[in-house]
């Protein structure tokens, strides 16, 4: 009951999320049809025997339905097998006169119980998280002992006595069990809602794409793959063009569509390799090439599917293209930030060439180092405020003359 109310708690704090729901009424059901089987001789049979385990194993159900929640995957109908197979025999005469036969039949409904709780803990296409197959095993003991109990009692024929003791033994052992299952089920919920968090730290928000920081992770895993491919790595540094003329003409939503349609199209060009957002309207990949043909081909297509596709926002049609520079290098040579460095001069350049193009730098070019800062002032002298005012003076006692 103490468990049914901190899974009702957790659940009314996220009302959308029905796993705690289920949970909460697992934990409730099986502790208000234990309480009716324990009050034996108290209430009438009916509701002690019949009804009390079947409430009880309708608390597996909700348990079931709880793992379920967890994966969003659909209901199942195996979920409800715990009370239909305690319904299906506890009427018959052979078994509702006998008390061993009764405790048998219990523990072949709580053996399939366990196996459809151990059948919804198993992963379902995620990375199989540690505590999920801890649960897993532990959910199969479960039905192993359930069914042995019920096994065994079938071969032994106990007395009343006896199959009293094997009951609550097989009980004693499931509570033990159930405690296990309850701090796996709390280490599960927590590695997922690391990753969760680990996975918002690293995309963007508005695009669904890799962020810098999510890009930049992946930099060391694709070098060695491109290592291990013979493939050289390639930096795409990508700028929408005049995009701050969209977000005036179209407004500031419009030129967050035109971001997203974007980041959704070249992400697809990308299989083998990352794309990311930099920020602001600057995107990156970075992949593993053939040769600077490949890495061009490659640009080429996203920079002439954008500029072919126009973006839609449903009352206005926006032309929007983008610029592209590209760098590459050996596996062996490639430095990340070396390479973003080249691909910026590259776009930089693609920028001056008037823009909507590519401009690649092979190997050489991107070991360049990265030309000094321009003198901003072009080599001339930059007038002083007392020297304006001086010319200003000039100027009138010039006009007066
Ligand atoms: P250029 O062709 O030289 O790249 O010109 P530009 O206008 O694209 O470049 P500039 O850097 O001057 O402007 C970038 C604009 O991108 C300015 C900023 O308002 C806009 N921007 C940055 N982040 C976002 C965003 O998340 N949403 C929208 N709608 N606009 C953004
Ligand atoms: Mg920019
Ligand atoms: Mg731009």
């Amino acid at each position: 009951m103490t468990l049914a109310l901190v899974a009702f708690m957790a659940w009314r704090h996220n009302v959308r999320n029905k796993t705690y729901f289920h949970w909460g009424m697992g934990f409730l059901l099986s502790g208000v049809g234990f309480a009716m089987v324990a009050l034996r001789g108290q209430i009438p049979a009916i509701l002690s025997i019949e009804i009390g385990n079947t409430i009880a194993l309708c608390g597996q159900s909700a348990w079931v339905a709880g793992y379920l929640a967890l994966d969003r995957r659909k209901l199942e109908w195996w979920a409800f097998l715990p009370p239909l197979v305690w319904l299906g025999g506890v009427f018959l005469p052979w078994v509702n006169d006998d008390y061993t036969n009764r405790v048998i039949l219990y523990n072949l409904a709580s053996a399939t119980g366990a196996t459809a709780l151990a059948m919804a803990v198993r992963a379902t296409g995620q990375p199989n998280e540690g505590s999920r197959r801890t649960l897993g095993v532990i959910f199969v003991l479960q039905s192993f002992l359930c069914f042995g109990t019920a096994m065994a009692m079938a071969i032994i024929g106990p007395t009343d006595a006896e199959a009293a003791n094997f009951a609550g033994g097989a009980a004693m052992a499931t509570g033990f069990m159930l405690t296990f299952a309850c701090a796996h089920t709390c280490l599960l919920i927590m590695e997922r809602s690391e990753k969760h968090l680990r996975m918002l730290s690293l995309t963007d928000s508005l695009t669904g794409v890799l962020n810098r920081r999510g890009l930049f992770a992946q930099f060391d895993a694709l070098q060695e793959r491109a290592f291990h491919n013979d493939r050289q790595v390639a930096v795409l540094l990508f700028d929408l063009d005049h995009f701050k003329r969209v977000n005036d003409r179209f407004g500031h939503q419009a030129g967050d569509t035109v971001l997203t349609v974007f980041a959704r199209m070249a992400r697809q060009f990308v299989p083998a390799g990352v794309f990311g957002r930099m920020g602001g309207e600057e995107f990156a990949a970075f992949t593993t090439v053939a040769d600077q043909t490949e890495a061009e081909a490659l640009a080429e297509s996203i920079r002439a599917e954008f500029c072919r596709v126009p973006v839609s926002t449903g009352d206005a049609i926006i032309p929007v293209t983008v610029s592209i520079g590209v760098a590459m290098a050996s596996s062996i040579e490639a430095n990340r930030d070396k390479l973003v460095s080249a691909a910026d001069r590259a776009l930089y350049a693609a920028k001056a060439a008037g823009r909507n193009c590519t401009i690649i730098f092979g190997e050489a070019e991107a070991a360049a180092a990265p030309p000094p800062e321009p003198d901003r002032t072009g080599g001339e002298l930059v007038p002083t405020l007392d020297d304006q005012i001086h010319a200003l003076r000039r100027v009138g006692s010039l006009s007066r003359g």
